[in-house]
C-alpha cells in the first residue's frame, strides 16, 4: 500500500463513522510562541481540547505534517523520523473508548481497510498508579476484541499517559497499538512496548478523562475527548512488510539518490543516509513556511538540519554542492513543496555556500582544540561565531572523541556575548527605551500597531523579533522571509494610518501571562516577565473591536489620534529570516 491510498483510507473510515475532514495546520504554530514547530495533531487542536467549540462540529479527522526536532537523535534507526505525517481522528466530547478502540481495530484489521492480521497487533495500557487508577476499561475492549491477553500490556505513566501540557489541565491514559515485526524478543523481559524494534508503534489514542489542578489532584473532566495518532510513514512501512520506514516510496527516491551521489561507503553508510534524507526531507517542509536559515529559532533548527546533512554527506565523499539536488527528489514525492521549490532550492544553495566556505577550517580548528582531550564553551562558542557550527555539531563531534560538552556553559558563554552587543548597542542608540517621552511614547504606540498591521498584511507568522526607538525614528525587526514589496508598505501604512484616524483608545490590564497567551496577546514569552504581566489592548470604545492586544511594559498614548502621521521610511533585512522596518511619525 502507498501513502495515498492510506491518507484516502483513513479518510474515508473516519467519514464513514460521521467524522468531519479539516485540514492540517501549519508547521509552524500560529498562536503559541512556546514551541517552535507542530509537533503532533493535538497541538492545533489544544483550545477545542480544553472545551473551546470547532466550528466543524465533535468528530473531527485530519492529517497533520509534523516537525520532532527531539527526536533528532534517533534519527538512523528504522522508526524515528524528525518529519512525519500523523493521521488523526478525534471526540470533543463525543464518543469515547469503546468507540475509539473499536474503530481502530477495525480500521487496522478490517479486510476493506488495512487487513493486518491479529497476531501481528498488540496494545499497551495505562498500569495505574496513586493519582488515577489501572486502565481495565480500554484493556476489557482489547480483550472482547480478541487480543489475548500477554499481547495486553500495562505500563506506567512515562509510557501510557498524556498530559497535562503544562502544571495543570486535561490529561488521561492511553492506549497505544503495536506491530510485531518478527524479529527475535531481545530478551526475556522483551515486550509490547520495548524499545528494541522488535515492536513498532504504529498508532495511540489517547483518553482525556482527568483534569490536574492546582493542587495536583486528577479531578474527572466534564468533557472527555480522544485524540488519536498514526503515523504515516511507520504503518505503510510495517504493511508492505518492510523493517523500516526508508524503505517506503516515502524516502527510496532519496536514499537512490544519495546512494548515487556518494564516492565511497563509510563504516556506518546506512545511519548516514538515513540521517541526510530525514534532515533534507524536513528541511525542505520547513523551508516551503519560509522560514530562512539563521541563529534565532526555527531558523537555528532548520541551520542545524542543514549542516548535520553536509558534514554528513562529505563524509560519505560527497564533494559538490548537493542539498538542492536531494530537495529536488523530496519536491517530486510531494507535490505541494512545488509552490516554494525556488525558495527552498535557492536558499539550500546558499546555505551550504556559506558553510562550506567555514567547514573544513572549523574542523581543522576543532581537531586543534581537541588535542588536549577537553572543549570549554569559550571555545566551542569561538566555533559557532567564527565558523558556523551549531552548538550540536560541536557537540557530535566532542561525543565521537569521547569528550564532554555542556549547553548550559555554551549558553553562558552565548548569553555573555550578547550582553556584550547589547550593551553596545545600547550606547549606540541613547535615546532607547529607557527614554519616555512624550515622542518615545507615541512611538511605542506606532509600534503596536504597526506589528498588527503586519499580521494582517503578511500574515500570523509575523512576530516581532526586535525593536529600537528614539524620539526620531522607530525600528521594528520581525520574521518574515521575503523582502516587502511596495504594495504590501503601502497597504501597512494605510491600515495604521486609518487605525490613528479612527481614534482608538489604549486600555492596560494586568494578569497572568497564562491568562495572557489565553486571550491571545502577542509579545515575546519570554523568561524576561514575571508571572503577571502587563497587557496593553487598542480597541475602538465604541464597538469594542479589538485592534491589537499585546504584552508589554509600556508607556503608551491614550488615544491613536495622538500620533500623528504614520510612514515607512525604509525596508531591509537584519538577517535570514528576518525584515526590518524604519518608520516616523510627521
Ligand atoms: P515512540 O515511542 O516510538 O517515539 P511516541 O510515543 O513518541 O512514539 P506519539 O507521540 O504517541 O509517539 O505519536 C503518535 C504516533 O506518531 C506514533 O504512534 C507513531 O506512529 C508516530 N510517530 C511518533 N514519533 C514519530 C517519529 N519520530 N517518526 C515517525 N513517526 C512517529
Ligand atoms: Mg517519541
Amino acid at each position: 500500500m502507498k501513502a495515498e491510498e492510506l491518507r484516502e483510507k483513513y479518510f474515508s473510515f473516519f467519514k464513514q463513522k460521521n467524522h468531519i475532514i479539516i485540514p492540517g495546520a501549519s508547521l509552524i504554530p500560529e498562536h503559541d510562541p512556546t514551541v517552535l514547530f507542530t509537533t503532533a495533531g493535538m497541538h492545533p487542536l489544544v483550545p477545542f481540547l480544553l472545551g473551546e467549540k470547532h466550528p466543524s462540529g465533535k468528530r473531527l479527522v485530519n492529517i497533520q505534517k509534523c516537525v520532532r526536532t527531539g527526536d533528532i537523535n534517533e534519527v538512523g534507526d528504522s522508526w524515528h523520523l524528525t518529519f512525519f505525517e500523523m493521521l488523526g481522528n478525534w471526540s470533543l466530547g463525543d464518543y469515547w473508548k469503546k468507540e475509539a478502540i473499536e474503530w481502530s481495530f477495525e480500521f487496522l484489521t478490517g479486510k476493506n481497510w488495512l487487513a493486518i492480521p491479529l497476531e501481528k497487533l498488540s496494545a499497551t495500557v495505562f498500569a495505574g498508579d496513586k493519582d488515577a487508577p489501572r486502565d481495565e476499561g480500554s484493556a476489557k475492549i482489547w480483550r472482547k476484541l480478541g487480543l489475548p491477553e500477554e499481547r495486553i500490556c500495562f505500563l506506567p505513566k512515562e509510557d501510557n499517559w498524556w498530559g497535562p501540557a503544562g502544571q495543570t489541565g486535561p490529561c488521561g491514559p492511553c492506549t497505544e497499538m503495536f506491530y510485531d515485526t518478527g524479529k527475535e524478543k531481545c530478551g526475556s523481559e522483551c515486550r509490547p512496548g520495548c524499545g528494541c524494534g522488535k515492536y513498532v508503534e504504529i498508532w495511540n489514542n489517547v483518553f482525556m478523562e482527568y483534569n490536574k489542578n492546582e493542587e495536583g489532584e486528577y479531578r474527572e473532566l466534564k468533557q472527555k475527548n480522544v485524540d488519536t495518532g498514526m503515523g504515516l510513514e511507520r504503518t505503510i512501512a510495517v504493511l508492505n512488510g518492510f523493517d523500516n520506514v526508508y524503505q517506503t516510496e516515502l524516502f527510496q527516491p532519496i536514499i537512490k539518490k544519495i546512494e548515487a551521489l556518494s564516492a565511497f561507503r563509510y563504516p556506518s553508510f546506512t545511519a548516514h543516509c538515513r540521517i541526510i534524507a530525514d534532515h533534507l526531507k524536513t528541511a525542505s517542509f520547513i523551508l516551503s513556511e519560509k522560514i530562512e536559515p539563521s541563529n534565532v529559532e526555527q531558523g537555528y533548527v532548520l541551520r542545524r538540519l542543514i549542516r548535520r546533512s553536509i558534514r554528513y554527506g562529505r563524509q560519505l565523499g560527497i564533494k559538490d554542492i548537493f542539498c538542492h539536488k536531494i530537495a529536488k527528489v523530496v519536491v517530486d514525492i510531494y507535490p505541494e513543496l512545488r509552490k516554494n521549490q525556488e525558495f527552498i532550492f535557492e536558499q539550500l544553495i546558499r546555505e551550504e555556500e556559506k558553510f562550506e566556505k567555514t567547514l573544513k577550517k572549523g574542523l581543522k580548528q576543532f581537531e586543534k582544540l581537541a588535542r588536549d582531550n577537553k572543549i570549554t564553551a569559550e571555545e566551542a562558542f569561538n566555533l559557532y561565531q567564527s565558523y558556523g557550527f551549531p552548538f550540536e555539531l560541536t557537540q557530535e563531534l566532542a561525543k565521537e572523541k569521547d569528550i564532554k560538552l555542556n549547553k548550559r556553559d555554551f549558553e553562558k558563554a552565548l548569553k555573555r556575548h550578547q550582553e556584550f552587543s547589547r550593551i553596545g548597542a545600547e550606547k549606540k542608540f541613547k535615546g532607547g527605551l529607557a527614554d519616555h517621552t512624550e515622542k518615545t511614547t507615541r512611538y511605542h504606540t506606532a509600534t503596536h500597531l504597526l506589528l498588527a498591521a503586519l499580521r494582517q498584511v503578511l500574515g500570523s507568522h509575523v512576530q516581532q523579533k526586535g525593536s529600537n526607538i528614539t524620539s526620531e525614528r522607530l525600528r521594528f525587526d520581525f520574521s518574515h522571509g521575503a523582502k516587502l514589496t511596495q504594495k504590501e508598505i503601502g497597504k501597512i501604512e494605510e491600515i495604521v494610518n486609518q487605525k490613528i484616524k479612527e481614534d482608538l483608545e489604549v486600555g492596560c490590564e494586568e494578569m497572568s501571562l497564562k491568562e495572557a497567551k489565553k486571550q491571545g496577546a502577542v509579545g515575546v514569552f519570554e523568561k524576561k516577565y514575571g508571572e503577571r504581566v502587563k497587557v496593553y489592548t487598542i480597541f475602538n470604545p465604541k464597538t469594542g473591536e479589538v485592534f491589537s492586544k499585546e504584552i508589554c511594559g509600556g508607556p503608551h498614548v491614550k488615544r491613536t489620534s495622538e500620533l500623528g502621521h504614520f510612514k515607512i521610511i525604509k525596508e531591509e533585512s537584519p538577517g535570514a529570516g528576518m525584515r526590518r522596518l524604519r518608520a516616523v511619525l510627521e
